[in-house]
This record gives structure tokens, C-alpha cells and sequence, in this order.
């Protein structure tokens, strides 16, 4: 009987110096398993009760019995302070400090082709112009035959673009990826009339793709006809248009061209944005101080007559620019390709990716 009172002596004072120094719920399983488990110390103890003689083995029962119950009780109740602190523990890990301040969500910007576009609209709305919009897709007839371009203008080879019917079968009617946002001027001309001042942004089409060029791209048009309309007022509310959206007098200059639904046909060029003309190596001018931004010219009467409107009465000026060229321009994006290519971290790393 003593050498099992020692034993059980042993057992009881190792589980409690293991139980006093095991810190979490998963330590107190394994102790569990160590003492009370299939080959666990206490188990093993009541297995030898078989090699007890038939007198000895109830008292020793007896102790091994209350043994196990003390080691269960300690367990439980071990376990009910373990899963406690464990519960609080977890609890201040997520706990939610409501006197931080909010830290929100990134806010969204508009790309950059879409704020110029709403910048240059905004000034243009500022000198009394409304936006007007038309279909992508559009008619030939409306495209370039009313701009002066028939079938037969060598003008239509510098706007060759995707045709969705053949133009050989539908003749004027057949269907195309508009070219520019002239149509968009023919279509308000015969809605509303004369006095008549738009612009008309949009998305353009054209069969050219290579590093500035792209076969999609964003332009932006303006049309005024009213009575006795001078080149002066085309001139003034370009300039306007240009120092409003760069934010500072820029030089320009207007430059004799030709397109065939304006006579006569200009150009416009500013200083350059980038260098102010003072660097001969500049990337943005290629050197030469000048940066073509616009083009321009009084509405050829053909055009004014396809509207709808007497040219007799009625003259006035159009204007056209690219939208991407403008936005790479004021915000010195260097490539063309940026603009379209949903490559989000090149706005957000200061654009510097070559
Ligand atoms: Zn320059």
C-alpha cells in the first residue's frame, strides 16, 4: 500500500506543477491526455490494480478513484479560467477604438481624358456654348458628305475607318465608326437651327495604331453660327480656351491649313507647355517652342447649307481638338498609351514609368 501512496503522491504532485505552469486551453488537452488518457500515468496506475491481490484491490480502487475525480475536477476548472482569459484576451485584440479618427476609402478621380474634357466643356459653357451629343456610329452621309468630303475627296484617305456595312452597297447610308465629332455639328444644325454654339466631345474613330496613335481616341469640336461672324471671334475665344484650361498667357499662333469643311482653314499652336520654347532638346516641342493644338477655320458655306441653315444668312467658325493630346499636355503624361491601358498605378506613382 505505501509504494502505492507513493505513486499516487507522485502522480498528484507532477500534475500539479505541469497544471500550475500550463497557460492555454490547448496545453491543458495535452495534460489531460498525459495523465488521463489511454496510456496516461493515471490510467496506468489503474491497470496495475489487476496485479493487486483480491483484499488490496478495493481500498487501492478506492484511492485511484478519487484521484481521478480530483485531477478531472482540476481540469474543468482550470479550464473554465483558461477559456476566460483566452475569451478577454481575443475580445481587447478586436476591440474597436471609436475615438480614432475615420481612416475612409481612397476616393475615386476622374480619368484624366474626362476631367479635360469637362474642364474645356466648363469654359466653353462659360463663353455661352452647350454640350451636343451624337451616335458613334454613324451614317457616311453625315460623316463626310456633308462635311464636303464625297466618296471621291482624296480628304477621306487621312480618316480612313471601321466600316460596319459596305460602302459600295449603301452608298451614303452605310454605317461606320464616325471619324470626328463633325457629324455630331451637322445633326445639331438641322435640330435646332441658327444662332447655334456647341461642343461636341466624344470618342472617335480611325484605322491608325502606333505609339501616338491610336485606332480610338477623344476629340473635342465647337461650332458657332450666328450673323456676321469674324475671324476675330473665332480667334479671342480660342485664346480664351487655352489660357483658361493651362491657367497662365500662353503665346500662339494661327497657321494657314486646309481641311475641307472650313475656308478658310487654320491652325493654332501655343507656346510649349513643357519648356516655353527655351530648351532646343525638349521631348514635348521636339524643339521648336511650339505645340500644334487645334484646328480651326470659318464653316465652309457647303457645310452650313448641309445643315439645314441659309449661308446666305448665316456664317460662322468650327473648331477641333484631340481631348488625350490635351490631357497629356496639362498633366505630362509622355505616352499615349497610358491614357487607355487601365494601368491605375501610373497615375498614382507620379508617372514616371518609361
Ligand atoms: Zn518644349
Amino acid at each position: 500500500m505505501s509504494d502505492l501512496d507513493n505513486q499516487v503522491r507522485e502522480v498528484k504532485s507532477s500534475f500539479d506543477r505541469a497544471a500550475g505552469s500550463t497557460t492555454t486551453t490547448d496545453g491543458l488537452q495535452e495534460l489531460k491526455v498525459r495523465y488521463l488518457g489511454k496510456k496516461g500515468a493515471l490510467t496506468v496506475l489503474l491497470k496495475s490494480l489487476k496485479d493487486l491481490s483480491p483484499e488490496e484491490r478495493p481500498l487501492a480502487g478506492e484511492v485511484l478513484n478519487t484521484l481521478r475525480d480530483e485531477l478531472e475536477r482540476k481540469i474543468e476548472n482550470k479550464k473554465q479560467a483558461l477559456t476566460r482569459a483566452e475569451d478577454a484576451a481575443a475580445e481587447a485584440m478586436e476591440k474597436i477604438d471609436v475615438t480614432l479618427p475615420p481612416r475612409g476609402r481612397p476616393a475615386g478621380a476622374f480619368h484624366p481624358v474626362a476631367q479635360t474634357m469637362h474642364e474645356i466643356v466648363s469654359i466653353m459653357q462659360g463663353l455661352g456654348y452647350s454640350v451636343a451629343l451624337g451616335p458613334e456610329i454613324e451614317e457616311d452621309h453625315y460623316n463626310f458628305e456633308c462635311l464636303n468630303m464625297p466618296s471621291w475627296h482624296p480628304a477621306r484617305d487621312m480618316q480612313d475607318t471601321f466600316y460596319l456595312s459596305n460602302p459600295e452597297d449603301a452608298g451614303s447610308g452605310s454605317l461606320l465608326l464616325r471619324t470626328h465629332t463633325s457629324p455630331v455639328q451637322i445633326r445639331s444644325m438641322l435640330r435646332y437651327g441658327a444662332p447655334l454654339r456647341i461642343v461636341c466631345p466624344g470618342k472617335v474613330y480611325r484605322r491608325d495604331n502606333d505609339p501616338t496613335h491610336s485606332p480610338m481616341f477623344n476629340q473635342l469640336e465647337g461650332l458657332l453660327i450666328e450673323e456676321n461672324v469674324s475671324f476675330s471671334i473665332l480667334k479671342g475665344s480660342l485664346v480664351e480656351l487655352m489660357n483658361g484650361f493651362f491657367g497662365r498667357e500662353l503665346k500662339n499662333r494661327f497657321r494657314a491649313s486646309y481641311f475641307p469643311f472650313t475656308e478658310p482653314s487654320m491652325e493654332l499652336d501655343i507656346e510649349c507647355v513643357d519648356c516655353g520654347g527655351k530648351n532646343p532638346g525638349c521631348r514635348v516641342c521636339k524643339g521648336t517652342g511650339w505645340l500644334e493644338v487645334c484646328g480651326l477655320g470659318m464653316v465652309h458655306p457647303f457645310v452650313v447649307r448641309s445643315g439645314g441653315i441659309d449661308p446666305e444668312k448665316y456664317n460662322g467658325f468650327a473648331f477641333g481638338m484631340g481631348l488625350d493630346r490635351m490631357a497629356m499636355l496639362k498633366y505630362g503624361i509622355n505616352d499615349l498609351r497610358y491614357l487607355f491601358n487601365g494601368n491605375v498605378s501610373y497615375f498614382l506613382s507620379g508617372r514616371n514609368v518609361s
